[in-house]
């Protein structure tokens, strides 16, 4: 099959995206698969990279109206089984970022989109399934099954994922016709057209994909919702047949609480009980906190944006800081939100600490450090954080949406089943009364909260799964 998407990790990754290109097609090798990954070739991906790059050909083609012959090469890298085929063209993609602007990037990955196809048509390698991402290679279905039906790429059998719902790729129709060329029927009401003279490139790939999928069920079944649905809940709606959600999984090379070098000791499910204690004494130690195994250790890894719920945390810090309990909060973002936490630091001294940063590293000791980990998003199509959190023993606190809900079970204080502490409507003071709840479990009930961090390092959050359940999609799809 070929995956084609706007980045893909360790090239080019701003995003989740980036790292589902890169998980979902080595895993898929794995399980026998025959994968090609198709990518721009930005002149910002690393040098190291590009010197391994072996030119594979290049053939020019036309786009839309714009009565031009552009050229496309093809650049190719196998790492690992993987085949990565990397589009050239210094016109549209020599820019320092792979986003720049709407401007910039609509005709960018119009050509891509169909590069992409026509490259695979030259190199005379069909797949049975493209797998394409978001909006930037939402065309890719669009142009399959128009000006390229009549062509061997024409019958594969596409499968549209959405990372991220909010970036649609919405420009005016007639620019949208000059840099693709699409016939005029696709230009309406059911496929690209939005509103009256837009036409949006996410909803066109929506119509005319086989399938689609989006990176939890309950985010798939959410976006159906006008509060999720960024204006397209209707149309995904009326697409739901085939419409579906697949978790994502986290890279246990990456993450390994037993090898990972950044941590202070190295834990594995056998001896957490013991050596976690050992990095929490370590992370006060590095952050400047009172340093005390018995205190619980409350994280916060995030983009700092107003999607992550940081409006519930702040309103409710005062009520958590109870002399038994520190916050260590990691992250950047929106300035309101960072000096609300640079307050709370100096506000709660060697009680609090505020790391406005993005550092890979100490978000690791974060993770073996802390006991829970807060994730009161107002959406989240899946979240990565609460996987790594319960991989490294630490207990999530979650709000009940997206991918959030579809991983982290409640904990039962009946049978003290689940893997970490939830709540449902968007409300701080509900968020208050599961940190309550877990402070409760925490310091009275020890013994079933280490069976609940026992249960967290021990479930599968693992790509292999996820990657199986892609595989059962496309078998679905390519039945002979
Ligand atoms: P999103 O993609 O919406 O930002 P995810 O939960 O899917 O959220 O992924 C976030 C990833 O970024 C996690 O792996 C998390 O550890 C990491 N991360 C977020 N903020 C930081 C930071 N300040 N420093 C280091 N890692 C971070």
């Amino acid at each position: 099959m070929a995956f084609i998407g706007s980045e893909c990790h360790p090239f080019v990754k701003t995003g989740g995206l980036g790292d589902v290109m890169y998980a979902l097609p080595r895993e898929l090798v794995k399980q026998n698969c025959d994968v090609r990954v198709i990518l721009p070739r930005y002149a910002c991906i690393p040098q190291k990279y590009q010197d391994k790059m072996v030119y594979r050909g290049e053939f020019y083609m036309d786009l839309g109206e714009t009565g031009r012959s552009y050229y496309v090469g093809i650049m190719e890298y196998i790492w690992d089984g993987v085949v990565y085929d990397f589009i050239d063209n210094q016109e549209f993609f020599s820019a320092g970022n792979p986003y720049v602007g709407l401007v910039e990037d609509i005709p960018k990955y119009c050509f891509f989109s169909k590069a992409a196809l026509a490259a695979l048509n030259y190199m005379n390698w069909i797949p049975d399934i493209i797998h394409c991402h978001d909006w930037q290679a939402a065309l890719v279905p669009v142009f399959q099954k128009t000006l390229f039906h009549d062509s061997p790429v024409g019958r594969a059998k596409s499968v549209l994922t959405i990372h991220n719902l909010r970036f649609q790729g919405i420009y005016n129709i007639p620019t949208i016709r000059y840099w693709t060329g699409l016939p005029a029927e696709v230009f309406n009401m059911g496929a690209l057209q939005q509103a009256w003279r837009d036409a949006n490139m996410l909803k066109g790939g929506l119509a005319y994909a086989d399938r689609i999928t989006t990176v939890s069920n309950t985010y798939a079944w959410e976006i159906q919702t006008p509060e999720y649905g960024e204006k397209l809940e209707d149309h995904l709606r009326y697409h739901s047949y085939k419409l579906r959600g697949i978790v994502n999984g986290i890279d246990y090379g990456m993450w390994n609480p037993a090898t990972d070098p950044a941590l202070a000791v190295n834990y594995d499910i056998t001896n957490v009980l013991e050596r976690k204690p050992q990095n929490k004494l370590a992370l006060q130690k590095e952050l400047g906190l009172v340093e005390d195994e018995g205190k619980l250790v409350v994280g916060l890894i995030s983009r700092l944006t107003n999607q992550k719920g940081l409006d519930l945390v702040n309103a409710i810090v005062p009520q958590i800081m109870d002399g038994n309990t520190q916050v260590v909060v990691l992250g950047t973002g929106d300035k309101e939100y960072e000096d609300t936490f640079r307050y709370y630091e100096n506000a709660y001294k060697g009680m609090f600490s505020a790391c406005i940063q993005y550092d890979e590293s100490r978000a690791h000791r974060i993770y073996a450090g802390a006991d829970v980990l807060l994730v009161p998003s107002r959406f989240e199509p899946c979240g990565l954080t609460q996987l790594n959190a319960m991989h490294y023993g630490t207990l999530p606190i979650v709000r009940e949406t997206g991918g959030l809900k579809d991983t982290v079970e409640p904990y039962n204080v009946f049978n003290g089943g689940g893997n970490g502490f939830t709540f449902d409507r968007y409300d701080a003071g509900l968020l208050l009364d599961a940190i309550n709840r877990a402070k409760t479990e925490y310091f009275t009930s020890r013994y079933h909260w280490d069976e609940v961090v026992q249960r967290d390092m021990a479930k599968d959050v693992s790509w292999t799964n996820s990657a199986r359940q892609y595989k059962d999609l496309y078998l679905e799809l390519t039945p002979w």
